[in-house]
């Protein structure tokens, strides 16, 4: 249900009757049911092997103490250690993290990846904190977790709000927990650290990268010419600004973007780079100067080829879908579309490249830099960018494959195919004992 506020927009009222893991574990057991996924593994992916909270204490500049509340959600590591990002938003609870470790379990299956799935976060705005604050925050909450972080065992990366030296203070830290002939292995304890601290060159772009690519292989089955393509951007941090700056030099025209701060729009065409330098200025899109402010209805009615949402969770819901005026959604951000959303987009044909295959780049790329840190490699950002391309295109196949295959759309055929995968390695294996 949605009613109108005092300035004309609609607001959603329904909240939503599933918690956002329930919907995860909604969506695995529908593929489940198409494949005919073996029970006993169903019931292992139905729930995470470890969840972790933690409460720990951080000094503020003001000299007094406060208390923050993290987690780290251990889903799967069949196929290895766990892996996923860490972040920090207000919003973060057990049941998001929990949604999103899963969903780093699909992700990697799917792109057949060594890595498993896991997720943390802190409950935090970290606009409110200082530079020390947010350091001293990052260290102890590292410190807290202790063990269960690891090179081998659990391995963290970026994620909404945190970045690039959040992650050389995880490695930091995680190093100063070892004994110093140890220390030097504590560089692959993280992905996405700067490329002076051991970070990959190729790293920061590659979700961004990942989600052009997988548009690109779209745009070529639907004889759809990316030098003619128009699309919209929610979200221009990390993800989205990255995928709007690589659209930008295959072509394809920017017409309007979205973040917490405003809409939006120029339908002669927005420059990424240009508001990627406003964004670092200002903190977001509002006040942009070459382009008008809208507001968030007209921003998805917006006519468009792709709309990329790259910013959080339940953005489409069963009222956006209907408004949306594109030829595809390709999700940038992990968990964009509620389930009433997604039937909605199907309703009206709408074309959705689901998450799990959409923004695989990230952790693509992660691999490249743990395998570059563990065996003491160089970087070789070449070599990474027809890698990337190679396992994303595969993994784009696998999904088309599963889809033509069972029958499914190509959310639950995503699912399907990183099922399938799953179930070998169990299968395979056995249950210990
Ligand atoms: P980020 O912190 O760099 O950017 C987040 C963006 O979302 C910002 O532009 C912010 O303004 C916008 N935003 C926040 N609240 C909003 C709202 N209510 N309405 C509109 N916009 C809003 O984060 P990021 O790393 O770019 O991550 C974005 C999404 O992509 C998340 O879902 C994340 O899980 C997913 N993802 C990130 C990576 C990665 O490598 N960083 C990899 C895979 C998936």
């Amino acid at each position: 249900m949605s009613v109108a506020n005092a300035t004309g927009s609609f607001v959603e009222t329904t909240a939503p009757t599933q918690s956002l893991f329930e919907r995860v574990q909604a969506q695995i057991a529908r593929a489940a049911r198409a494949i005919e996924l073996a029970p006993d593994v169903h019931a292992i992916l139905d729930k995470p092997m470890s969840r972790i909270a933690v409460n720990f204490p951080v000094r503020m500049d003001d000299g007094r103490v406060r208390t923050f509340t993290g987690y780290r959600v251990q889903h799967n590591n069949a196929l290895g250690p766990f892996k996923g990002g860490i972040r920090y938003h207000p919003a973060v609870s057990m049941d998001e993290v929990s949604a999103l470790a899963a969903w780093m379990t699909l992700k990697c299956a799917l792109v057949d990846i060594p890595f498993g799935g896991g997720k943390g976060g802190v409950q935090v705005d970290p606009s409110t904190l200082s530079q020390s604050e947010l350091q001293r925050m990052t260290r102890r909450f590292v410190y807290a977790l202790g063990p269960n972080l690891g090179p081998t065992y659990d391995v963290p990366a970026p994620d909404v709000n945190t970045d690039a030296r959040t992650m050389a203070w995880i490695a930091d830290t995680y190093a100063a927990t070892l004994p110093p002939h140890e220390r030097h292995r504590a560089m692959s304890v993280v992905t996405g650290k700067p490329v002076s601290a051991g970070g990959s060159p190729s790293r920061a772009k590659a979700t961004g990268q990942g989600v052009v690519e997988l548009i690109a292989l779209w745009a070529r089955d639907k004889a759809c010419p990316m030098e003619d393509m128009t699309y919209t951007v929610q979200g221009f941090g990390k993800v989205g600004s990255w995928a709007a700056r690589i659209l930008k030099d295959k072509g394809a025209r920017l017409v309007a973007v979205q973040d917490h701060t405003g809409s939006i729009r120029d339908p002669r065409g927005i420059d990424a780079d240009a508001l990627g330098e406003h964004v670092q200025r200002h903190g977001g899109v509002a006040g942009f100067p070459a382009a008008d402010a809208i507001d968030r209805d007209a921003f998805f009615e917006t006519p468009a080829d792709v709309f990329i949402p790259a910013a959080l969770e339940d953005q489409i819901t069963e009222r956006v879908a209907a408004r949306l005026n594109v030829r595809l959604v390709a999700e940038g951000a992990n968990g964009p579309t509620t389930p009433q959303g997604d039937a909605a987009l199907q309703h009206r044909g709408i074309d959705v490249l689901p998450d799990i295959l959409c923004n695989a780049g990230g952790v693509v790329v992660s691999y490249f830099e743990w395998r570059q840190n563990t065996t003491n490699d160089v970087p070789d950002p070449k070599r990474d960018d027809a890698q990337l391309r190679e396992i994303l295109a595969r993994a784009y196949e696998r999904v088309a494959a599963a889809s033509h295959g069972f029958g499914l759309d190509w959310r639950s055929a995503a699912y399907a195919a990183a099922l399938q995968r799953l179930e070998t390695v169990y299968l395979d294996r056995g249950i210990f004992p």
